[in-house]
Protein backbone atom coordinates (compact mmCIF):
# COMPACT_ATOMS: atom_id res chain seq x y z
CA UNK A 1 0.00 0.00 0.00
CA UNK A 2 1.10 3.33 -1.09
CA UNK A 3 0.26 6.37 1.70
CA UNK A 4 0.77 9.86 1.88
CA UNK A 5 -0.11 11.44 4.99
CA UNK A 6 -0.71 15.28 5.31
CA UNK A 7 1.67 16.40 3.07
CA UNK A 8 2.58 19.90 2.25
CA UNK A 9 4.67 21.13 -1.08
CA UNK A 10 5.85 24.55 -1.66
CA UNK A 11 7.08 26.16 -4.35
CA UNK A 12 8.90 29.04 -3.80
CA UNK A 13 5.99 30.91 -2.10
CA UNK A 14 3.24 29.04 -3.49
CA UNK A 15 1.76 26.78 -1.21
CA UNK A 16 0.51 24.01 -4.41
CA UNK A 17 -0.17 20.94 -1.39
CA UNK A 18 -1.85 21.87 1.28
CA UNK A 19 -2.01 18.80 3.55
CA UNK A 20 -2.70 15.82 1.22
CA UNK A 21 -3.52 12.51 2.70
CA UNK A 22 -3.90 9.48 0.23
CA UNK A 23 -3.97 6.37 -0.24
CA UNK A 24 -3.75 3.35 -2.93
CA UNK A 25 -4.20 -0.02 -1.88
CA UNK A 26 -2.72 -2.91 -3.42
CA UNK A 27 -4.09 -3.83 -6.73
CA UNK A 28 -6.85 -1.08 -6.73
CA UNK A 29 -7.25 2.20 -9.43
CA UNK A 30 -7.88 5.59 -7.51
CA UNK A 31 -8.56 8.41 -8.86
CA UNK A 32 -7.44 11.84 -8.74
CA UNK A 33 -9.95 14.47 -9.77
CA UNK A 34 -10.00 18.53 -9.80
CA UNK A 35 -9.66 21.48 -11.73
CA UNK A 36 -6.87 23.04 -13.05
CA UNK A 37 -3.89 24.18 -10.80
CA UNK A 38 -5.94 22.28 -7.92
CA UNK A 39 -1.92 20.46 -7.29
CA UNK A 40 -2.84 17.08 -9.15
CA UNK A 41 0.48 16.90 -10.89
CA UNK A 42 2.24 17.71 -7.92
CA UNK A 43 0.89 15.38 -6.27
CA UNK A 44 2.36 12.84 -8.76
CA UNK A 45 5.66 14.32 -8.81
CA UNK A 46 5.81 14.48 -4.96
CA UNK A 47 5.24 10.25 -5.32
CA UNK A 48 7.96 10.17 -7.28
CA UNK A 49 10.57 12.06 -5.70
CA UNK A 50 10.73 14.79 -8.18
CA UNK A 51 9.82 17.80 -6.14
CA UNK A 52 10.11 17.73 -2.08
CA UNK A 53 7.50 17.98 0.71
CA UNK A 54 7.97 20.44 3.46
CA UNK A 55 6.71 18.38 5.65
CA UNK A 56 4.21 15.42 5.59
CA UNK A 57 4.86 11.12 5.48
CA UNK A 58 4.60 8.98 2.48
CA UNK A 59 5.44 5.29 3.06
CA UNK A 60 5.23 2.38 1.12
CA UNK A 61 4.20 -0.74 2.68
CA UNK A 62 4.46 1.17 6.25
CA UNK A 63 8.57 2.05 4.77
CA UNK A 64 8.95 5.73 4.72
CA UNK A 65 10.16 6.86 1.16
CA UNK A 66 11.27 10.38 1.62
CA UNK A 67 14.75 10.09 1.57
CA UNK A 68 14.71 7.71 -1.80
CA UNK A 69 15.94 9.38 -4.81
CA UNK A 70 13.55 9.60 -7.91
CA UNK A 71 16.32 6.23 -9.26
CA UNK A 72 15.09 4.43 -6.13
CA UNK A 73 11.45 5.04 -6.43
CA UNK A 74 11.76 3.66 -10.22
CA UNK A 75 13.40 0.70 -8.83
CA UNK A 76 10.51 0.05 -6.39
CA UNK A 77 8.09 -0.06 -8.98
CA UNK A 78 6.64 3.26 -8.72
CA UNK A 79 6.15 4.55 -12.49
CA UNK A 80 5.37 8.00 -13.60
CA UNK A 81 3.66 8.37 -17.07
CA UNK A 82 3.88 12.24 -17.50
CA UNK A 83 1.65 15.05 -18.89
CA UNK A 84 1.57 15.28 -22.44
CA UNK A 85 3.47 12.05 -22.95
CA UNK A 86 7.00 13.23 -23.24
CA UNK A 87 7.78 10.51 -25.74
CA UNK A 88 10.81 11.20 -27.21
CA UNK A 89 10.16 12.37 -30.52
CA UNK A 90 13.74 11.90 -32.83
CA UNK A 91 13.57 7.81 -31.14
CA UNK A 92 11.72 5.53 -32.77
CA UNK A 93 8.86 4.00 -31.02
CA UNK A 94 10.72 0.33 -30.12
CA UNK A 95 13.82 3.13 -28.65
CA UNK A 96 11.28 4.72 -26.56
CA UNK A 97 10.29 1.68 -24.57
CA UNK A 98 13.96 0.26 -24.42
CA UNK A 99 14.56 3.42 -22.54
CA UNK A 100 11.44 2.59 -20.12
CA UNK A 101 13.42 -0.72 -18.91
CA UNK A 102 16.73 1.48 -19.13
CA UNK A 103 17.18 0.86 -15.22
CA UNK A 104 16.15 -3.37 -15.75
CA UNK A 105 18.55 -5.94 -15.69
CA UNK A 106 16.10 -8.90 -15.20
CA UNK A 107 15.21 -11.47 -17.92
CA UNK A 108 11.52 -10.68 -17.93
CA UNK A 109 12.43 -7.55 -20.18
CA UNK A 110 11.88 -9.62 -23.29
CA UNK A 111 8.38 -10.57 -22.31
CA UNK A 112 7.16 -7.42 -21.18
CA UNK A 113 8.38 -6.08 -24.97
CA UNK A 114 5.70 -9.26 -25.65
CA UNK A 115 3.13 -7.78 -23.06
CA UNK A 116 2.85 -4.04 -24.49
CA UNK A 117 2.62 -5.24 -27.85
CA UNK A 118 -0.58 -7.41 -26.26
CA UNK A 119 -2.32 -4.09 -25.08
CA UNK A 120 -0.87 -1.72 -27.96
CA UNK A 121 -0.64 -4.31 -31.09
CA UNK A 122 -0.53 -0.55 -32.69
CA UNK A 123 2.66 0.01 -31.54
CA UNK A 124 4.49 -3.28 -32.71
CA UNK A 125 3.20 -2.17 -36.22
CA UNK A 126 4.97 1.13 -35.90
CA UNK A 127 7.99 -0.34 -34.07
CA UNK A 128 10.44 1.54 -36.57
CA UNK A 129 8.58 4.64 -36.49
CA UNK A 130 10.06 8.03 -35.14
CA UNK A 131 7.98 9.06 -31.96
CA UNK A 132 7.38 12.37 -33.01
CA UNK A 133 5.09 11.26 -36.54
CA UNK A 134 2.72 9.21 -34.46
CA UNK A 135 -0.96 10.37 -33.83
CA UNK A 136 -1.70 12.00 -30.15
CA UNK A 137 -3.30 9.12 -29.35
CA UNK A 138 -0.84 6.66 -30.23
CA UNK A 139 1.76 8.97 -28.23
CA UNK A 140 0.00 8.17 -25.25
CA UNK A 141 0.22 4.27 -25.96
CA UNK A 142 3.63 4.55 -26.00
CA UNK A 143 4.24 6.35 -23.04
CA UNK A 144 1.86 3.54 -21.04
CA UNK A 145 4.08 1.05 -22.68
CA UNK A 146 7.25 3.09 -22.00
CA UNK A 147 5.67 3.55 -17.99
CA UNK A 148 5.29 -0.54 -18.46
CA UNK A 149 8.35 -1.74 -19.54
CA UNK A 150 9.51 -0.43 -15.74
CA UNK A 151 7.81 -3.10 -14.62
CA UNK A 152 5.28 -0.87 -12.16
CA UNK A 153 3.49 -2.10 -9.29
CA UNK A 154 1.94 1.73 -9.16
CA UNK A 155 1.68 3.03 -12.60
CA UNK A 156 0.65 6.88 -12.33
CA UNK A 157 -0.83 8.37 -14.89
CA UNK A 158 -0.98 11.67 -15.75
CA UNK A 159 -4.10 13.45 -17.73
CA UNK A 160 -3.88 10.20 -20.15
CA UNK A 161 -6.88 11.89 -22.04
CA UNK A 162 -5.59 15.01 -22.66
CA UNK A 163 -6.01 16.33 -26.57
CA UNK A 164 -6.88 12.63 -27.67
CA UNK A 165 -9.83 11.80 -30.08
CA UNK A 166 -12.47 10.26 -28.05
CA UNK A 167 -12.49 6.78 -29.42
CA UNK A 168 -8.91 6.27 -28.14
CA UNK A 169 -10.03 7.88 -25.09
CA UNK A 170 -12.00 4.85 -24.74
CA UNK A 171 -9.61 2.35 -25.82
CA UNK A 172 -6.73 3.21 -23.91
CA UNK A 173 -9.21 3.07 -20.74
CA UNK A 174 -10.07 -0.11 -21.45
CA UNK A 175 -6.47 -1.36 -21.62
CA UNK A 176 -6.26 0.90 -18.23
CA UNK A 177 -8.28 -1.46 -17.03
CA UNK A 178 -6.56 -4.83 -18.19
CA UNK A 179 -3.18 -3.79 -17.13
CA UNK A 180 -4.71 -3.36 -13.44
CA UNK A 181 -6.39 -6.56 -14.03
CA UNK A 182 -2.73 -8.08 -14.57
CA UNK A 183 -1.61 -6.44 -11.22
CA UNK A 184 -0.75 -3.36 -11.60
CA UNK A 185 -2.07 -0.64 -8.85
CA UNK A 186 -2.97 3.20 -10.82
CA UNK A 187 -3.49 6.30 -9.48
CA UNK A 188 -5.10 7.77 -12.44
CA UNK A 189 -5.22 12.18 -12.73
CA UNK A 190 -7.66 13.22 -14.63
CA UNK A 191 -9.44 16.60 -15.80
CA UNK A 192 -12.08 13.79 -17.60
CA UNK A 193 -13.83 12.81 -14.07
CA UNK A 194 -16.68 10.77 -16.07
CA UNK A 195 -14.01 8.20 -17.74
CA UNK A 196 -11.97 7.73 -14.68
CA UNK A 197 -14.81 7.38 -11.96
CA UNK A 198 -16.04 4.80 -14.53
CA UNK A 199 -12.94 2.57 -14.40
CA UNK A 200 -11.42 3.29 -10.82
CA UNK A 201 -12.53 1.68 -7.50
CA UNK A 202 -11.86 5.21 -5.28
CA UNK A 203 -11.33 8.58 -5.69
CA UNK A 204 -10.00 12.15 -4.38
CA UNK A 205 -11.08 15.05 -5.35
CA UNK A 206 -8.33 18.24 -5.14
CA UNK A 207 -9.17 21.70 -4.49
CA UNK A 208 -6.62 24.15 -4.07
CA UNK A 209 -4.13 21.72 -2.67
CA UNK A 210 -6.06 20.05 -0.29
CA UNK A 211 -8.60 17.14 -0.26
CA UNK A 212 -12.28 18.56 -0.64
CA UNK A 213 -13.70 15.21 -0.93
CA UNK A 214 -13.36 11.66 -1.25
CA UNK A 215 -15.23 8.25 -1.60
CA UNK A 216 -15.66 4.65 -3.69
CA UNK A 217 -16.12 6.05 -7.06
CA UNK A 218 -19.93 5.06 -7.74
CA UNK A 219 -20.85 7.35 -4.39
CA UNK A 220 -18.48 10.27 -6.11
CA UNK A 221 -20.20 9.48 -9.33
CA UNK A 222 -23.93 10.17 -7.67
CA UNK A 223 -22.25 13.03 -5.39
CA UNK A 224 -24.08 16.35 -6.42
CA UNK A 225 -21.13 18.71 -6.00
CA UNK A 226 -19.02 16.47 -8.40
CA UNK A 227 -22.21 16.27 -11.13
CA UNK A 228 -22.25 19.54 -10.38
CA UNK A 229 -18.69 20.60 -10.76
CA UNK A 230 -16.84 17.76 -13.06
CA UNK A 231 -19.26 15.77 -14.45
CA UNK A 232 -21.71 18.47 -16.49
CA UNK A 233 -24.36 18.73 -14.52
P1 LIG B 1 -3.39 21.04 -14.25
O1 LIG B 1 -4.52 20.11 -14.46
O2 LIG B 1 -3.66 22.41 -14.79
O3 LIG B 1 -2.07 20.47 -14.65
P2 LIG B 1 -2.86 20.37 -11.47
O4 LIG B 1 -4.04 20.04 -10.63
O5 LIG B 1 -2.05 19.24 -11.99
O6 LIG B 1 -3.34 21.30 -12.66
P3 LIG B 1 -0.38 21.42 -10.43
O7 LIG B 1 0.29 21.43 -11.78
O8 LIG B 1 0.00 20.40 -9.47
O9 LIG B 1 -1.97 21.37 -10.63
O10 LIG B 1 -0.20 22.88 -9.79
C1 LIG B 1 -0.58 23.19 -8.45
C2 LIG B 1 -0.19 24.63 -8.15
O11 LIG B 1 1.23 24.74 -8.12
C3 LIG B 1 -0.65 25.65 -9.20
O12 LIG B 1 -1.00 26.83 -8.52
C4 LIG B 1 0.57 25.86 -10.07
O13 LIG B 1 0.57 27.15 -10.64
C5 LIG B 1 1.70 25.70 -9.06
N1 LIG B 1 2.92 25.17 -9.69
C6 LIG B 1 3.06 23.98 -10.33
N2 LIG B 1 4.32 23.80 -10.74
C7 LIG B 1 5.01 24.90 -10.38
C8 LIG B 1 6.37 25.31 -10.53
N3 LIG B 1 7.28 24.54 -11.13
N4 LIG B 1 6.71 26.52 -10.02
C9 LIG B 1 5.80 27.31 -9.38
N5 LIG B 1 4.51 26.97 -9.20
C10 LIG B 1 4.11 25.78 -9.70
Amino acid sequence: MLQLTDVHVYYGHVHALRGVSLKIDDGKIVSLLGGNGAGKSTTLKMISRLVQPKSGSYQIDGKTMLKESPSRIVKRGIIHCPENRRVFPTFTVEENLKIGAYKRKDKKIKSDFEKVFSYFPRLKERLNQKAGTLSGGEQQMLAIGRSLMGDPNVLLLDEPSLGIAPNLVIEIFEIIKEINKDGTSVLLVEQNANVALAISDYGYVLENGHVALEGNSKNLKNNDEVRRLYLGG
